[in-house]
């Protein structure tokens, strides 16, 4: 009652169970809150105060009794209470004044057949289907007789149900009555069954209800949940009801908080109604214990007061109720809200967790990954640290080198001054050497005509007598020598022309059977040399057969005569001079025999007569002739041979038909001066003549005079041109005879075109050169035909000697002498200043030449160096450009393995 004033503590103490007990049975909340009730009541303002402080002391404190102990109590929870408890002491249980029939009995558990003496009439399942108990007789109408209300039913597990739990699984919930007609008059239990139904999709069990029966209350403000909690049977047994005439039984369910709700209704005949009680009862007096009489009028007073008063009160506290209650249902409906929330936040919850699982999942994943790909990190590291390291080598070594390489160019680029200082000091020798080539040129050119004079002194016609040893047949025959070589050195030769006479003969040179080829080549080499100088020259062989013509010209394997010397001695001249001349050597091999040509080269048999030609420049050809071009003396030799098989063929005797034919081995010398181009072309004549000896008249016929003839035109032909030439003839007969005529341009002081330059044409003298081998034998046999040689040379030479001409001449020729030595001193010391001069000019071009080529390699070095320092520049440039890439690569590899890692 005292408490009662203080509403605020009340409201905080609900405040605070609440949330208490929220967090442990929100189901209990609404019969806690019934019983605080009772609980604050029962508190002095000490205990309110320490339950304000701590509301677990509601729970700990012993010195609180407990409403309820829901664990002990569950039995017969009224049983031990007697039923007429109603004092003003207000010590009543809130439960039992529930119950408005002190007969009536609340029982926290379910039906059970065995507590059941009474025959009962009906047993209605509420909100459930009728049921036959198999084993009993026991038979559970379907939920009929009803009006109004709903069905509510569950599949969740009724906690002690007792016999028949499927009752307690289904109600009729909401508003409304039942009515049972036919019913014999009399007395009747009945029996409600009732369970807070949770239904998890449900209302929720927050019911406070009355129900009455023949419109009296039978239970007042009853809470299910108060007393049984949620799914929990609770049996109102043995409310009693009297059947009038009309057989009615009405029962009505009317909700004070939410909806009324029953499970089963049982109707039993009431066999053992209690006989009522006098109408004389006792009270006993509290005072001294004195019973005192009370009559039913009294009591029924004293119901009626308490009945009043308790109205009153249940008035006042309805209101409070509905208040608490209106205040509990919004904390309900927030904690509704709160729960949504915390399902929501479950949800979530749930959701967080299955994210956090597949995280884990993904993280479990990503830290294999990262293992892998740190241990391939740290296996790239290693592979591109050495890499690097080793691109670093390179880089070192290639900046060595390209330091070396730079200092070498550098090196090279300071050279270059020196280099120029070179350049312009070859460009000076150059010059010079231009100069001294102008000059050796001159020199040359003069050294050719100084040349030329000397050959001219010597004369240009030369004639030289060879005499042959005794052959073996002829010394056996025991001949006599004829010829005397007592003055040969002074080309003076004697010749015993009987007894004690001797005729002496004059010539360029005499040689003696014991002057083999080399000594008789001597003195015909230099007309080798004017044949490169652009002269032409004709060597012959004249003789008697057997003299040694052939022998001169041609010689033996052994003795290689005039021909293969002259050639050989042109190769070596033409090599030694093939920096200055090109020369372009070319061979025809001929035969003139009775007056005609033939060509000894040609492989085809002669068929068409060859003739000579005069071209417009005024040269003498042979058109169609074949010119062996030779380049070495191997190839003149084949040449020679080749012609001189040919000469063979068609004859059957070698030497007879030789004797009988001129053999003429034709040389043309192309020249190109390489300093100056120009270009000349001479010819060289080498002429094995046939035989001089006279025939005998008598001897000659047929084709041997034929033979004779034309040997004997040909010869006194030559004779008479040469001699022509020596006497300066105006006339020269050269068109006598098929020989003189081939030999037109070679034999004489001819003005002739004989140079063709490629750029201009010169006119030059085209002086000719004439030598004459005459062949003799020492034998007497022979003299006659000696003699007849001789003379015939000696006619040739174009000077008559004789010992009246000599000493004529002595002052004369000594003049000559001295010319002669003077000519030839000078010619000597030309010669030798030429000789320096040339020497001096090849030391200058090797010189040069060795410049020029230090130079170029020294470019070529230059060039080299410089390719070479700018693909190491791009090498390097390349290679820097690999390394900051792969530090890139790495940068970034790092930076992934610190964000897995991280992660
Ligand atoms: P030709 O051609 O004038 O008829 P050959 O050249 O055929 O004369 O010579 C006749 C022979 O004399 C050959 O056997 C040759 O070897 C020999 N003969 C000629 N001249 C000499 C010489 N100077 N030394 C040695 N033997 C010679
Ligand atoms: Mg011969």
């Amino acid at each position: 009652t005292q408490n009662q004033t203080h509403p605020i503590f009340q409201l905080l103490f609900l405040f605070f169970l609440f949330l208490h007990i929220s967090t442990k049975n929100p189901r209990k909340i609404s019969s806690i809150f019934s019983a605080t009730k009772h609980l604050i009541s029962q508190m002095d303002d000490s205990q309110l105060n320490a339950f304000l402080q701590n509301p677990d002391t509601l729970f700990t404190n012993p010195s609180i009794p407990r409403v309820f102990d829901w664990e002990k109590n569950d039995m017969a929870l009224n049983q031990d209470k007697p039923s007429s408890a109603m004092d003003e002491d207000e010590e009543e249980s809130s439960v039992d004044s529930m119950l408005c029939d002190s007969n009536s009995r609340l029982i926290p558990f379910g039906f059970s057949k065995s507590n059941c003496t009474d025959e009962i009439m009906m047993f209605i399942n509420a909100g459930g289907e009728a049921l036959n108990e198999a084993d009993s007789r026991m038979k559970f109408l379907g939920d009929s007789y009803f009006e109004g209300g709903n069905v509510m039913q569950t599949n969740e597990h009724i906690a002690e149900a007792g016999d028949c739990p499927f009752i307690y699984q289904s109600a009729r919930f909401g508003s409304f009555c039942y009515r049972f007609n036919n019913f014999p008059p009399g007395d009747y239990f009945v029996d409600l069954h009732f369970a807070e139904i949770i239904n998890t999709n449900g209302p929720k069990g927050m019911r406070v209800f009355n129900v009455y029966m023949q419109e009296e209350k039978v239970l007042s403000d009853f809470d299910i949940f108060s007393v049984v909690g949620a799914n929990k049977p609770l049996q109102v047994d043995d409310l009693r009801v009297s059947v009038k005439e009309d057989g009615l039984i009405a029962m009505r369910f009317e909700g004070v908080i939410g909806s009324p709700i029953v499970c089963g209704i049982c109707v039993r005949k009431a066999q053992n109604i209690p006989v009522p009680q006098a109408s004389q009862e006792y009270l006993k007096c509290n005072n001294c214990a004195a019973d005192i009489e009370v009559s039913s009028a009294q009591k029924k007073l004293m119901r009626t007061k308490v009945t009043d008063k308790y109205e009153k009160k249940i008035q006042e506290l309805t209101t409070q109720c509905q208040l608490k209650t209106h205040e509990c249902h919004e904390a309900w409906m927030s904690l509704t809200a709160a729960n949504e929330q915390l399902e929501k936040v479950r949800m979530e919850l749930d959701n967080k967790i299955f994210q956090t699982r597949t995280l884990d999942e993904t993280v479990g994943k990503q830290a294999e990954n990262l293992k892998n790909i740190t241990s391939r990190y740290g296996h790239d590291k290693k592979y591109w640290a050495a890499a690097v390291h080793d691109l670093q080598e390179k880089i070192m070594i290639m900046k060595n080198e390209h330091a070396q390489l730079s200092h070498d160019a550098h090196a090279c680029a300071e050279s270059i001054p020196e280099l120029n200082k070179m350049v312009t000091g070859i460009q000076a020798l150059v010059a010079q050497s231009e100069d001294l080539k102008l000059k050796y040129s001159e020199e040359q050119a003069k050294r050719k005509e100084l040349y030329n004079q000397i050959q001219e002194t010597k004369g240009n016609i030369r004639v030289f007598c060879r005499c042959r040893p005794l052959s073996k047949e002829e010394i056996s025959a025991g001949c006599a020598l004829v010829v005397d070589f007592d003055a040969a050195k002074d080309g003076d030769l004697g010749i015993l022309t009987g007894g004690s006479t001797k005729k002496t003969f004059k010539f360029d040179q005499v040689y003696t059977p014991k002057d083999n080829q080399v000594d008789v080549f001597a003195d015909a080499s230099p007309l080798v040399t004017s044949v490169l100088d652009g002269y032409n020259v004709c060597i012959f062989a004249y003789g008697q057969t057997g003299t040694g013509k052939t022998f001169t010209m041609e010689g033996t394997d052994q003795n290689r005569g005039v021909n293969y010397r002259t050639l050989e001695q042109l190769f070596q001249i033409a090599k030694e001079r093939s920096e200055t001349f090109m020369y372009n050597i070319s061979v025809s091999v001929l035969e003139v025999y009775n007056e005609q040509i033939r060509d000894l080269l040609s492989t085809s048999p002669t068929s068409k007569r060859l003739e000579i030609k005069q071209s417009a420049e005024g040269f003498h050809h042979v058109p169609g002739i074949i010119e062996a071009k030779v380049d070495n003396i191997k190839e003149v030799w084949n040449v020679l041979q080749i012609g001189s098989n040919s000469r063979a063929v068609g004859s059957t005797n070698v030497n007879e038909h030789s004797s009988r034919s001129h053999c003429i081995l034709h040389i043309m010398v192309k020249s190109k001066n390489l300093m100056t181009g120009d270009c000349t072309k001479s010819k060289l004549w080498l002429v094995d003549l046939a035989g001089s000896e006279r025939l005998a008249k008598t001897d000659a016929q047929g084709e041997r005079l034929k033979e004779a003839q034309n040997i004997n035109k040909s010869l006194s032909a030559l004779g008479d041109v040469i001699y022509a030439l020596a006497t300066k003839s105006s006339h020269i007969p050269y068109r006598n005879s098929k020989l003189t005529h081939l030999l037109q341009d070679s034999l004489g002081n001819i003005w002739v075109i004989q140079t063709v330059v490629v750029l201009k044409r010169v006119n030059s003298r085209g002086d000719s050169k004439t030598l004459m081998f005459v062949q003799i034998s020492p034998s007497e046999r022979d003299l006659s035909e000696t003699l007849s040689s001789l003379n015939f040379a000696t006619r040739v030479r174009g000077i008559e000697l004789g010992p009246a001409k000599r000493q004529v001449d002595t002052s004369e020729l000594q003049k000559m002498k001295t010319m002669l030595d003077k000519a030839r001193q000078e010619s000597r010391s030309k010669d030798e200043s030429l000789r320096k001069l040339e020497e001096s000019l090849q030391n200058l071009e090797s010189k040069a030449k060795g410049r020029d080529q230090v130079y170029k390699t020294q470019q070529e070095k230059i060039k080299e160096l410089e390719c070479q320092l700018e693909l190491k520049t791009s090498m390097q440039n390349q290679s820097e450009k690999q390394v900051s890439q792969l530090s890139d690569r790495l940068k970034g590899r790092e930076e992934i393995c610190t964000g897995l890692q991280q992660k």
